[in-house]
């Protein structure tokens, strides 16, 4: 039986584990199909507090990862969770026919990209539709092409500015008339001279399905109605994020947004169990304070494990 499984393996997970594993616990980490988590879809992390000129986010995953398992930290990769029984400890994971028993469990299962929900962009997905720059920006079907980014917060601004790199040109459709990006980043994408905003605008349709590729898109004014077409190869949805939670739908307490509560540090409602990361925080969601609340829930399973002894 295990002392510590951790599900996830971003800032959360490998903190978590870092903590558990200093303190003897032999962490097991099961990393979810992306391991890295949201930050290897990062390019350059400016605000990771230790490295002054700035880190490749995927660079700083695998840091993260080695620093971990430096102290025993038992990985399991590409492995989801498919089901969990909280109901009693020690607690059940099972990971395709694999059964997992554990004393305490750290949920750090972060945030997925969220959708616009239109049928043509499910249609088009991966067919010029995409939700990382960093990951699809340099395909030849975007290079020298009009491009579009939807959004207003910090993403769509590093995802536009990546992609000025690539395109002809980078349309920034967002559904108001001021960035929701820190200052630097909003001045930085406004700057730049390949960065078209077009605001106060929501994509209606993404044209076109009958072709099988991106040629465009229908965009809406939201305060005049209006409706006009940008031509464009493909379109960026950088929108925020959704929390990767319905696995502990109805077990783990959560908000009508699925963000799990964290009450009295990282405590869930049920004992033993504790989160950390996006997966309960719509509102600070940086690298580093997802990595705070790992060290936190480390330590307070670790009480909670000696309180047992
Ligand atoms: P975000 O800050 O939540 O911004 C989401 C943006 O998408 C907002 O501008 C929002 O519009 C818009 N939006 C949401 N739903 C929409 C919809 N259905 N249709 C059209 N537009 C929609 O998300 P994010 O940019 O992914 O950033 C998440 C967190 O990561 C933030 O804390 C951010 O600071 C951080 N981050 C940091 C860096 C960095 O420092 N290098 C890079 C990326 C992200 P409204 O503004 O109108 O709500």
């Amino acid at each position: 039986m295990e002392q510590v499984v951790i599900i996830g393996s971003g800032c959360a997970g490998w903190t978590a584990a870092l903590y558990t594993a200093r303190a003897n616990l032999n962490p097991v980490v099961v990393t979810g199909m992306m391991p890295g988590g949201l930050l290897t879809t990062t390019s350059i992390v400016e605000n990771f507090p230790g490295w002054p000129e700035g880190i490749d986010g995927t660079d700083l995953m695998i840091k993260l990862q080695q620093q971990a398992e430096r102290f025993g930290t038992k990985v399991k990769f590409g492995s989801t969770v498919d089901s969990v029984d909280l109901s009693n400890r020690p607690f059940k994971l099972t990971i395709g026919k694999e059964e997992i028993e554990t004393q305490t469990l750290i949920i750090a299962t972060g945030a997925g990209h969220r959708h616009l929900g239109l049928d043509s962009e499910k249609a088009l997905d991966g067919k010029g539709v995409t939700y990382c720059a960093t990951c699809d920006g340099a395909l030849p079907m975007f290079r020298d092409k009009p491009l579009v980014v939807v959004g207003g917060g910090d993403s769509a601004c590093e995802e536009a500015m990546y992609l000025t790199r690539f395109g002809s040109k980078v349309h920034l459709i967002h559904r108001r008339d001021e960035l929701r990006a820190s200052k630097i980043m909003a001045e930085r994408a406004l700057a730049n001279e390949k960065i078209e905003p077009v605001w106060d605008s929501v994509v209606t349709e993404i044209l076109d399905v009958n072709e099988g590729k991106v040629t465009g898109v229908k965009v809406k004014n939201v305060k005049t109605d209006e409706e006009t077409v940008i031509d464009c190869a493909g379109v960026f949805v950088a929108i925020g994020h959704v929390p990767n939670t319905q696995l502990f739908k109805g077990v783990i307490d959560m908000d009508e947004n699925g963000y799990i509560h964290r009450r009295e540090g990282s405590k869930t409602n049920v004992e033993g169990v504790y989160v950390a990361g996006d997966c309960s925080d719509h509102v600070y969601r940086q690298a580093i304070t997802a990595a705070g609340m790992g060290c936190a829930a480390a330590i307070d399973a670790e009480r909670f494990l000696a309180s047992l002894d």
